[in-house]
């Protein structure tokens, strides 16, 4: 557990970081910055104890905010609305101010994703080894805007000799921000919304519940390194898309429609060998985590009283 630090957090309004935040305010100082497009959730932070400073990374330097920050999670993200030009500029200007700003932490933990590799066959469990490309049929910015973030990531890390980690996350989802796949393809499932999969076989993933993913960032801090560390970032199990679907179907009633097709929203499985090494196992199953998110976002909607 990480006590008495000094912990500064991007992206903390949404899906991915809120729970680490949460976590780690606990036992720790911790100032959450970005936008708060939502009042409430800032206001949320504010009475478990954190400090809020609004930052648009898209535009405002870091002029006024503490340096001493001894860690530092960045997992803000332009995902970009079409616009190339902007997605790589807004996200690497941003990390490279953040990372300069923080120079003198003690670490780093950039949030990268699975994105960035180059498909390969649905099943292939991918290692830290494998070929990248920044390439995506679903959300074409996204993957690029990353790439070049880890690229930005990798000079400051070196040039500032910050130690730093950059971890590709695998599928989130949890109780906060949008709930990650399971959520979302349950809010499709209510709306009666067609499911796109491949026209063979199913996608794989190896997902991660943000209590999982709150639990390995002390130690994902602990193996940074510079010139930074790369870790696929991930659960323990790998999941089928369609079997996903099918045990959100089981447990809630809820009929899908998968409508096999070219355009998927891709996802890919990890081989998780040195996030084991590095930060440890996970202690949710993806049947339980998949339960319990579903709860949080639409309370009484699981009405299965056995796992299925
Ligand atoms: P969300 O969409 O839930 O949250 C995005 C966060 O980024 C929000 O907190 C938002 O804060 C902040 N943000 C967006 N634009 C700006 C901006 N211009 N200035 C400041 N802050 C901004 O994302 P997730 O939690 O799902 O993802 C977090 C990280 O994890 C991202 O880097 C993403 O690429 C990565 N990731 C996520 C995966 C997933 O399954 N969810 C999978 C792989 C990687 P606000 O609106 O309040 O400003």
């Amino acid at each position: 557990m990480l006590t008495g630090k000094k912990i500064l957090i991007t992206g903390a309004t949404g899906l991915v970081a809120r729970t680490v935040a949460e976590t780690l305010a606990e036992h720790n100082e911790v100032w959450c910055l970005g936008r708060f497009s939502d009042p409430q959730v800032a206001e949320r932070l504010r009475e478990r104890g954190m400090r809020i400073w609004h930052w648009d990374m898209a535009r405002d330097p870091l002029d006024g905010l503490p340096e001493d920050f001894t860690h530092v999670l960045h997992a803000a993200v332009e995902r970009g609305g079409g616009d190339f030009e902007d997605v790589v500029a807004v996200n690497s200007v941003a990390t490279g101010r953040l990372m300069t700003h923080c120079r003198g932490a003690e670490a780093f933990l950039y949030v990268s994703t699975s994105a960035v590799y180059a498909p390969q066959a649905l099943d292939h469990l991918h290692t830290e080894a494998d070929p990248l490309a920044a390439a995506s049929a679903w959300l074409p910015t996204y993957p690029v805007g990353k790439l070049a973030t880890e690229g930005a990531v990798r000079a400051f890390a070196v040039t500032l000799g910050l130690p730093t980690t950059i971890a590709r996350l695998n599928v989130a989802y949890g109780p906060h921000g949008h709930g990650g796949l399971p959520v979302i393809l349950f809010r499709q499932m209510l709306a009666g919304e067609p499911i796109a999969v491949p026209r063979e076989g199913q996608h794989y993933c190896s997902p991660i519940h943000t209590d999982d993913i709150a639990r390995h960032v002390p130690r994902l801090w602990a193996a940074a390194k510079a010139p930074a560390t790369v870790v696929n970032w991930g659960g323990d199990e790998v999941v089928g898309v369609a079997d996903l679907v099918a045990h959100i179907g089981g447990l809630t009633g809820v009929p899908a429609e998968l409508v096999p097709g070219d355009v998927t929203r891709a996802v890919s499985a990890f081989d998780g060998s040195r996030r084991r090494t590095l930060a440890g196992g996970c202690e949710r199953t993806w049947r339980d985590g998949v339960r319990q998110a579903l709860e949080a976002h639409f309370p009484g909607s699981v009405t299965a009283t056995t796992e299925n």
